[in-house]
């Protein structure tokens, strides 16, 4: 199944959805095992509502609104409102140059243009809101981008759902030895059967721990009606990293694209580098011309300093040059030869 396509129940009857047995307690799950019931219940009331407006719309981002995309085990990004498309973009660029944009041929050319010479507030002029289910240990990377407005679930006020992130045995990597922030080989046999049996250990010892902290049972009554339960606000801290959180998540389009230059890159971890493919999947469908000139001009392109174009040049005037003459160091120097597809 493409990630595109999403999981979905009977909207008029979403309770009749098969219950996920690997969870016990909290909010029961439907059979696509990301969101709860009561999330499907309100994701398909939403999609069976149809607004008429005079606001722009990009239809192909129309077919996804609300449905979430599965990404890791339990995770998944979906688009819960967006502002503007590619003539947003345009429209906005018009106002800035007025008569010079005649000199640029039609909407995708302009967007090209935009793109190409880092002219980046007309991109600014369309946004996106995610909600989005994340790791913990991915939602401390994701925070980084300072650039986006964040509403994340309390787990002051609510209770943790028991779900925890479990790699597949094929994302079990040993540390890289060339590359501290790396992957090298996968782990294999009885060694990648321990690492799965201890997280899956913890992240249930973890839990349990957790719950008898709060004594609290899945109706907020006491389990021990002798005890009083630890706050919510200090009984969390106990949790791992690999157990889910949710936020909302607008950005608008320019920082999104910094966002996902950043994290659809393959040095990106894996586990935020799904989620950022997902989601470029969902800028496609909404801004496809910008999207394809930051695929064109960000993504697949490459930056050279200074000392590199000079190498160029005198390697297009046929000159050998080597390492050791290049004035470069050796990783400076593999990861040009690498852009020139040379290594
Ligand atoms: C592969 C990888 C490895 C990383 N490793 C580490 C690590 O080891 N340790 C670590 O701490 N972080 C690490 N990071 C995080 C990284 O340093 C950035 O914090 C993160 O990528 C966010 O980037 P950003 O600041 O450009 O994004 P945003 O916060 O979204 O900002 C977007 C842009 O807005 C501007 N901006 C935003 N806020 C400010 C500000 N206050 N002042 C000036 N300009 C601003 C900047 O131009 C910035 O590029 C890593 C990131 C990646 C992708």
């Amino acid at each position: 199944m493409s990630k595109l396509e999403t999981v979905t129940t009977d909207p008029k009857n979403p309770a009749d959805a098969p219950v996920s047995p690997d969870r016990e307690g909290g909010r029961s799950f439907p059979a696509d095992g990301i969101v709860s019931k009561e999330q499907r219940a309100e994701i398909d009331a939403q999609r069976e509502t149809m607004t008429p407006t005079r606001r722009a719309s990009a239809p192909a981002l129309e077919e996804i609104l609300y449905e979430p995309i599965p990404v890791l085990d339990h995770g998944f990004v979906r688009v819960v409102d967006y502002m503007g498309d590619d003539a947003a973009i345009v429209q906005a660029a018009r106002v800035s140059y007025g008569k010079g944009t005649r000199k640029v041929s039609g909407d995708r050319g302009l967007i090209r243009y935009l793109m190409r010479h880092r002219h980046t507030t007309p991109f600014e002029m369309c946004e996106i809101k995610f909600h989005v289910k994340l790791p913990v240990f991915v939602a401390r990377q994701w925070i980084r981008h300072r650039t986006a407005n964040v509403n994340e679930y309390s787990a002051r006020y609510s209770i943790l759902d028991r779900e925890f992130y479990i790699p597949q045995p094929e994302q079990l990597a040993a540390q890289s030895a060339a590359n501290r922030q790396g992957r090298g080989d996968v782990l294999e046999g009885e060694e990648a059967e321990r690492v799965l049996a201890l997280l899956r250990d913890d992240a249930a010892q973890c839990y349990a721990h957790y719950e008898e902290m709060l004594n609290e049972d899945a109706e907020g009554e006491p389990r021990d009606p002798a005890r009083q339960g630890l706050a919510r606000e200090l009984a969390r801290m106990n949790l791992p990293l690999n157990i889910y959180t949710q936020w909302y998540w607008k950005i608008d389009l320019h920082n999104l694209l910094h966002f996902l230059s950043l994290r659809a890159d393959s040095h990106a971890q894996y586990e935020i580098r799904v989620y950022a493919e997902a989601m470029l999947e969902v800028a496609r469908r909404w801004v496809p011309i910008a999207c394809e000139a930051f695929e064109d001009y960000a993504v697949g392109s490459a930056h050279l300093s200074r000392a590199g174009v000079e190498i160029v040049r005198r390697m297009l005037a046929g000159e050998d040059v080597q390492q050791a003459d290049s004035g470069l160091s050796k990783r400076e120097w593999d990861e040009l030869m690498a852009v020139l597809g040379k290594d």
